[in-house]
């Protein structure tokens, strides 16, 4: 068996990971590459791979693990896709929110003479989304499923619904483990993580492998910060939340609710401004079962009359206007589009007002920008000065610290365990390297894209 990184190799989208035997080839997640303009375009090389795939897995439904899977079928790909019921649902409403954006970009390309293609095409469309969803075969958690000589299971990832890490094991019961991405204790809604018995090799996600939390860090320390940071604008001014809208958003409002509960913030109207995160949360309530119980409730009955869902654009724009004392959560998370843009044009400019990240911040985002203290921010073509305050929450992640992916690591491996990194920026990379090495003793490698390593 051998296994080939195609993406996530020394960044953090597009995760691609081939395995294969003399008679099997398995690829596991086929994501998007996001971020600067040189690892977009790698999203229009063709997968020559494909036609001699025999199976897609897919670890969970983020659009860096995701979002490639329509061009796998354009490029030749026929086969199963396995997957979690909770991926499958969000899955499907990921990959058509990418291809109306794509689609919409392509039609904007056109109208405006902007694109050095003509006519400008979407990366895929919708009908290519349809093909994917056609091939999905979902798969309970915990149970072995045979594959040509090959056998494989999910596990709980706990990063969200849906998310699990996969074990794959070859007819000489050579095993290895996959990832994906791994939730981190400190999550507010996310029931805790599982864990492989045993393996022999393990590709580890390293996005947080140099950020270690506090060593205080619990869920109240976690909402202790966000109440401060909230309490700098409330009761004067509006807080703004930029948050994915699948996971962020969900584990956002709870945070909120529970402060607002326990009188730690102040009581103002709550408004999620995303369709998608308000059909995102409607998933989340089909498949409780990946939450914590006391998530659980909140999701299904305390939601729906405590935050204000904002439908129409019309009513986004008003929500823009009114300066009144307010949350308003909102899509994209890295400020790499969506209503959240709009937002931030009357946020902005004002100092009682507040934009509070609470998730990941990609290299050379508009977010990251931000947190490193740009003064002024271009939207749509204008220029607006940074005079707002701006706060960002590191400890109310989606993923593992680098403590939590070490623990990790160490309830299943052994000194014989060959572990391979990806899924991080370099930094990351190198430091988790260096400290998995010092307590394991262990062979850790750092792949590079197109790197194959001979496993048995
Ligand atoms: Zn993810």
């Amino acid at each position: 068996v051998q296994i080939k990184f195609l993406g996530a190799a020394g960044t953090v989208t597009g995760s691609r990971t081939l395995l294969e035997s003399k008679s099997q080839r398995i690829l596991i997640d086929c994501g998007l590459f996001q971020g600067p303009k040189p690892l977009r375009n790698l999203n229009w090389q063709t997968m020559p791979f494909a036609k001699d795939l025999h199976a897609l897995l897919l670890t969970h439904a983020h659009l860096d693990h995701v979002g490639a899977s329509p061009l796998l079928f354009r490029d030749g790909f026929r086969g199963p896709v396995y997957l979690t019921r909770g991926t499958a649902a969000l899955a499907e409403l990921i990959l058509r929110d990418a291809a109306k954006l794509q689609e919409e970009d392509a039609e904007f390309a056109n109208r405006t003479g902007y694109s050095n293609h003509r006519p400008a095409e979407p990366l895929y469309k919708n009908e290519d989304v349809d093909i994917v969803l056609k091939h999905f075969n979902t798969l309970d958690r915990g149970e072995w499923f045979p594959l040509n000589g090959f056998r494989f299971r999910f596990g709980n990832a706990g990063h969200i619904v849906g998310s699990s890490f996969i074990e794959i094991e070859d007819s000489s019961g050579y095993r290895i483990v996959f990832s994906g991405d791994l939730g981190s204790e400190s999550s507010l809604i996310m029931r805790s993580k599982d864990h492989p018995e045993w393996s022999n090799a393990v590709v580890l996600e390293s996005t947080y492998g140099d950020r270690v939390n506090g060593v205080s860090d619990t869920t109240d320390v976690t909402l202790e910060h966000m109440a401060g940071f909230i309490n700098k604008a409330l009761p004067r001014g509006r807080v703004l939340i930029p948050a994915f809208s699948v996971g962020r958003s969900q584990e956002v409002l709870f945070a909120i609710k529970k402060l607002m509960k326990d009188k730690r913030i102040p009581e103002v109207p709550v408004y999620l401004d995303s369709p998608m995160a308000q059909r995102a949360t409607r998933i989340y309530a089909e498949f409780v079962q990946d939450l914590k119980s006391e998530a659980q409730s909140f999701v299904r009955h305390e939601l729906p009359s405590f935050v204000t869902s904002v439908e129409s654009f019309s009513d986004s724009q008003e929500l823009v206007k009114d300066l009144t004392p307010k949350i308003v959560v909102s899509a994209s998370g890295m400020l790499t589009g969506g209503r959240v843009m709009h937002h931030l044009k009357t946020v902005l400019p004002r100092a009682q007002d507040l934009v509070l990240f609470v998730g990941y911040q990609a290299a050379e985002t508009k977010g990251r920008l931000l947190i490193d203290g740009l003064k002024e921010l271009r939207i749509h073509h204008q220029t607006y000065p940074v005079r707002c305050q701006v706060g960002s929450l590191k400890d109310l992640s989606s993923h593992a610290d680098q403590r939590a992916l070490r623990e990790w690591l160490l309830r299943f491996a052994d000194k014989t365990t060959r572990v391979f990194l990806n899924h991080g920026e370099a930094k990351a990379l190198f430091t988790l390297k260096e400290r998995i090495y010092g307590e394991l003793k262990v062979d850790v490698a750092v792949p590079l894209a197109g790197e194959v390593f001979h496993l048995s």
